[in-house]
């Protein structure tokens, strides 16, 4: 999910559901919700494309994976 610093959304923060990492003040450098988290996917990140989420953190992805297989 995202939380939103500023009430007109210019600045937010990314939020792993499964763990609770933040990464802090994505609006600031990356101005965009859609532009944020087409960067994110490509780091490992998974979930909905909408800011409302759920997302998922690389860790937790590769969590996820590992208990998978068992
Ligand atoms: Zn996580």
């Amino acid at each position: 999910m995202t939380a939103l610093h500023l009430a007109d959304g210019t600045d937010f923060d990314l939020v792993c559901d499964g763990c609770g990492l933040v990464v802090e003040h994505l609006g600031a450098n990356l101005h965009s919700w859609d532009l944020a988290w087409s960067l994110f996917r490509r780091h490992g990140w998974i979930g909905d494309r909408s800011a409302g989420g759920p997302h998922g953190c690389p860790r937790c992805t590769a969590q996820a994976a590992a208990t998978g297989n068992h």
